[in-house]
Formats: structure tokens, C-alpha cells, sequence
């Protein structure tokens, strides 16, 4: 590709995207059935910090019917179940510039072209993408690639504009067909990931309790412990997502745990639901993270 997005922060996004191929190579031969969920994710959080970035929110990991933002809690002893379909999808920022990817794994026979059917989407619209696009047309291409193998798109998933700290930077790209108008420009990193689950799912998901949390407000508690703590998730994640076991333990003694249920409980932060397909078909994902350029994209990721 002729062009290229200049600037010192694409250099950011680049590192951010080279980190993650690498996670991903290592990757190789750390995801099968029985292996701990909690293991994975501070395996790929790990290997994030070693490479020279920071994770951009909580290691997420999908099995089954569970769509998206699952992360183990500190104590989770949840394996990888046989015969399962499992998503990881984990983010890196340098600098707040962040690459957001996600790859399914199969232990199914039956439930490969869940995985194939993702992938192809994601092929065929990052093969499409480049500026003065509408998003809708990315929704376009993705839910008649889904269609093609046989599966059904995840609707109210959808891919996402990113900007230096923020994942969802106000833009989406829809999995499905519809009326999303927004323009897409050139020099715009977006997040392009299909959702795909079985002819007879929903193909919607809905929200049940999660352990990834957000900032939601950074004052409203007297307590100096829980003062403190709030005062560190601010200058730490600067409003990225972050988990519970990165903190307690790790950043602050296990005897801060009642600061962090004050914070919960006062709601300076909460967690955001996980994501479950609404009818528990199982769901697959694929995910790249990409500039836009006049006449094409550069695949981060
Ligand atoms: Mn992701
Ligand atoms: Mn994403």
C-alpha cells in the first residue's frame, strides 16, 4: 500500500499492534481444554508489560454463550470446558494509544464455521474499509459474509472508533446492515470485530454481572483508604477499564478490600456486565484494529 498515516502517535498505535501479534504468537499452545481462564489472562496482561506496553483493559475471555467482556475475578478457578468455543480478546496501549484484538479457538468440530465465518467477515471488511465510507456499509459486509457460512451476526456488538485513552471514541461499525450513517475518515483507528453465533440463535446478548470496572466518578467518599485507592485507579488507567486483582494484592495490601467495596458501593466505580448471547448459542469473534487511509487501511493487529 502506496500511502501510509504519519505522525508519532500512529508509531504509538503501531507498537501497540506489534505487541499484540506477539501476545498472540505466544499465545500458541497456552489456550486449551482445561486450562485456567485466570492463568490465560495474567499470562497475556504479562507478557503486554514485557513487551513494552500496558494492558488497555482487563484481558477478556469468552467461552461459549459468553459474547464479551468477561474477565476472571481473583479467585476464579474456571477452566476451559471440553468440547467449548473460546474468545480472548485483549487490548494494548502505549502511551494511551491502544490495538484491540480478539481470536476464537475451537475444541469443536461443530462449531468451526462459527470461527471461519468471523474471520472471513473480518477479512472482507478490512479489505473494504477505507475513508469516506459510511459505517453502515462495513454492516453491510460483514452480516453477508456471516450469512455465507451459515451463521447469524451478533447485532448489538459492533466495532468502534478509538482515540488516544478511549476504546469507544463515539463512532461504531455495525456487524449488521442498518442505518448508521457516520462517515468514516481518513486517519481514524477504528476496531473492526464480527460477532457470529448458530442460524438459531438470537443473535442479540444480554448483561449479567461482570468483573471489569470503569471510573465512573472521581469524588463521594470520606474514607482515606478508599480516597487513596480512587485516587490511583484515576492517575493509573486515566478511565481505561481495569480489574479488581490488578489492584488488591498487587497495588495496595489484600486489607484494602474495604475501600474497594466502599468505592462499589458509592459507585465511583462499577462494573460493566458480561455479555451472554441471549438464547446461550455458542459465539465466536474475530478482531483487528486498523488506520484508515484513502485508499485502504493498515491492519495494526
Ligand atoms: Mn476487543
Ligand atoms: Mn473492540
Amino acid at each position: 500500500m502506496a500511502s501510509r498515516a504519519l505522525g508519532e502517535q500512529y508509531e504509538k498505535y503501531r507498537m501497540a499492534g506489534r505487541i499484540a501479534s506477539r501476545v498472540k504468537d505466544l499465545l500458541r499452545n497456552s489456550v486449551g481444554e482445561g486450562s485456567l481462564a485466570l492463568e490465560i489472562c495474567e499470562k497475556v496482561e504479562g507478557w503486554i508489560i514485557e513487551l513494552g506496553g500496558r494492558p488497555a483493559f482487563p484481558c477478556n475471555i469468552g467461552i461459549n454463550e459468553v459474547a464479551a467482556h468477561f474477565t476472571p475475578g481473583p479467585d476464579d478457578g474456571t477452566r476451559i470446558p471440553e468440547n467449548s468455543i473460546v474468545k480472548l480478546d485483549f487490548g494494548v496501549h502505549v502511551d494511551g494509544y491502544i490495538s484491540d484484538n480478539a481470536v476464537t479457538y475451537v475444541f469443536n468440530p461443530k462449531y468451526e464455521h462459527l470461527r471461519i465465518a468471523a474471520e472471513e467477515a473480518l477479512r472482507s471488511a478490512t479489505e473494504a474499509i477505507r475513508a469516506g465510507m459510511r459505517a453502515y456499509e462495513i454492516g453491510v459486509i460483514i452480516e453477508r459474509e456471516i450469512m455465507r457460512y451459515g451463521c447469524k451476526p451478533v447485532r448489538d456488538l459492533t466495532g468502534h472508533k478509538m482515540d488516544r485513552y478511549a476504546i469507544h471514541a463515539g463512532k461504531s461499525l455495525p456487524n449488521v446492515r442498518g442505518i448508521n450513517g457516520s462517515r468514516i475518515l481518513e486517519g481514524e483507528v477504528y476496531a473492526i470485530e464480527p460477532f457470529t453465533t448458530i442460524s438459531t440463535g438470537a443473535g442479540t446478548v444480554i448483561g449479567r454481572d461482570g468483573q471489569i470496572y470503569r471510573l465512573v466518578k472521581e469524588k463521594g467518599v470520606r474514607d482515606r483508604r478508599a480516597n487513596e485507592m480512587l485516587d490511583f485507579i484515576r492517575r493509573e488507567y486515566k478511565g481505561l477499564p481495569f480489574a479488581q486483582r490488578w489492584i488488591l494484592g498487587v497495588r495496595f495490601p489484600m486489607d484494602y478490600i474495604e475501600a474497594w467495596r466502599e468505592l462499589v458501593e458509592k459507585r465511583c466505580i462499577a462494573p460493566y456486565p458480561v455479555l451472554v448471547e441471549a438464547s446461550n448459542s455458542p459465539v465466536a469473534q474475530s478482531e483487528h484494529t486498523v488506520i484508515v487511509l484513502g485508499d485502504g487501511c493498515e491492519v495494526l493487529t
